[in-house]
């Protein structure tokens, strides 16, 4: 075991979902293929031109920050933050320093609670290219090594900047909280939270420590250039590894910037920082601080949706569910609300039919398997949401129904989810349809079992002779026989009874 413990702060970059972009009404969507297409005067930094604070995005800011346990702050203000870029037409940012919208939060991840540093607005800046857009060009129209080209569709672009305390103490550990607040703007609507299309861009800063040691590391290495939750976790046990076998040698990691290659899953050093920035920041004069009032908060408090981690506790509670499947359940909101309209499905099913409270629980963890299961699987390779399959909630609940009533068998069960998602059909004609009732007649099993016994008769000896075990080999062997259809309680018994 090592002697060193990892010392790990996040920043994260989040792409705010509003209709324009944060000081313009120039539309904020910048995945278009045209470059230039989406910028106004203002966006492209244009001299006599005034920014406007966009209120949704404010509202929104705010939001998330409340999401975090954030302070709102009563009054904020923009500021300058200065720098030549080729992409950055104003040659300053605006961002904010020193009056955050968002002040200290915190959140509790897993059983360990995280502060949240501030979250602040900014606009991002416009993208280099190297290569011309546009499906029409052929590829040596494309790219010129000669020519570098400018797109300034993200200039302007809003937004939320989250700084968290160096607080986390694995990399799992920040992958939880990543995925947990992806899941959060999410479910404020925020943002659409996609790492792939930068909508959310995560820096990491992480050190190493002796373990016992209280005081934070006297360097520090930031990672960049990670475009998953999977490439996060890589990018900082590579760092753990490499900065704790310096130190066992008893050498210092220098502070430097590195990124992370995703296919040798190592970082590489891309800058020291030596030459430490200096953005004079100074406030934006073109625009006026902002007072938010307490009434303003409280309505947006108010607002606020009810959350994955209170969904999570409550499902726990009320479906009695392990914690595992609920925190898969919960972490898309229309997913949860799918689970729940299925779950009251089979709640009115239960109760008309007087069935016990035990069953009612077990069909609820059946649902949650099978919609954790082979549904969310479907969904993921077809990029789509519950609602969007076409498989309606009451169809979902009576396939449950089917399956926990012995009328068909888990195996037949996958057969006709795959068509109930192919076709929207309803569960119990396909079952008709394609012939997968459960067999229960016990002659038509017992014949089948004599037949397995006589071709198995090895087995059948070493049964005898103790090794009960072997049960399960002949129980498969049945379900073979009967394209597993047979009910697998009653070849279970019958075979127990004709062995003993
Ligand atoms: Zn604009």
């Amino acid at each position: 075991m090592s002697n060193y413990e990892p010392v790990i702060g996040l920043e994260i970059h989040i792409q705010l979902k509003t209709k324009s972009k944060l000081f313009c009404a120039s539309p904020n969507s910048f995945n278009v293929e045209s470059p230039n297409t989406n910028i106004c005067e203002i966006c492209t930094g244009q001299p006599g031109t005034l920014p406007r604070l966009n209120a949704e995005a404010l509202r929104k800011a705010i939001m998330v920050g409340l999401a975090l346990n954030c302070e709102t702050a009563k009054i904020t203000k923009f500021d300058r933050k200065n720098y030549f870029y080729p992409d950055l037409p104003k040659g300053y940012q605006i961002s904010q320093f020193d009056m955050p919208i968002n002040g200290k939060g915190k959140v509790m991840v897993g059983n360990r609670e995280i502060g949240i540093t501030r979250a602040h607005l900014e606009e991002d800046a416009g993208k280099l290219l190297h290569e011309l857009p546009g499906s029409d060009l052929k590829s040596s129209q494309r790219s010129d090594p000669r020519m570098t080209y400018v797109d300034f569709n993200r200039a302007g672009v809003p937004l939320l900047e989250v700084v968290t305390e160096p607080d986390f103490k694995s990399p799992e550990e920040a992958g939880l909280f990543l995925r947990q607040l992806r899941s959060i703007v999410r479910y404020l609507d925020a943002s659409m939270a996609d790492m792939e299309k930068g909508h959310l861009r995560v820096d990491a800063n992480v050190s190493v420590r002796k373990i016992g040691e209280t005081k934070l590391p006297d360097y520090k290495v930031e990672v960049k250039n990670m475009n998953s939750f999977k490439a996060v976790e890589a990018a900082l046990s590579y760092e753990i590894e490499r900065q704790t076998e310096l130190l066992e040698k008893g050498e210092k990691p220098i502070d430097e910037t590195r990124g992370f290659v995703d296919h040798t899953k190592t970082t590489v050093s891309q800058r020291t920082k030596e030459a430490a920035h200096d953005y004079r920041y100074f406030p934006e004069p073109d625009l006026p601080p902002i007072a938010i009032t307490d009434d303003f908060i409280q309505e947006l408090r108010i607002a606020l949706p009810e959350l994955p981690q209170a969904k999570a506790k409550r499902f726990i509670k009320e479906y009695d569910l392990p914690e595992s499947d609920v925190w898969q359940i919960v972490d898309d909101k229309s997913f949860a609300n799918y689970f729940e309209n299925v779950a009251s499905e089979l709640g009115a099913w239960f109760e008309a039919d007087n069935i016990s409270v035990e069953k009612y629980k077990k069909s609820l963890k059946s649902l949650a398997n099978w919609l954790t299961g082979d549904f969310l699987a479907m969904l993921n390779r077809d990029g789509k949401t519950a609602n969007e399959s076409g498989l309606s909630p009451e169809n979902f609940a009576e396939l449950i129904k089917l399956i926990e009533q012995g009328v068909i068998s888990n195996t037949a069960g996958k057969s006709v989810l795959t068509e109930m998602y192919a076709t929207g059909g309803d569960p119990s004609d396909i079952v008709d349809r394609q012939n997968l009732g459960q067999v229960s007649d016990e002659g038509l099993i017992e014949g089948v079992i004599d037949k397995v016994l006589a071709a198995n008769q090895e087995v059948v000896e070493k049964y005898k002779a103790g090794k009960t075990g072997v049960l399960g080999a002949l129980v498969g062997e049945v379900m073979k026989q009967t394209d597993g259809r047979a009910n697998p309680q009653l070849v279970n018994e019958i075979l127990k009874t004709k062995l003993d």
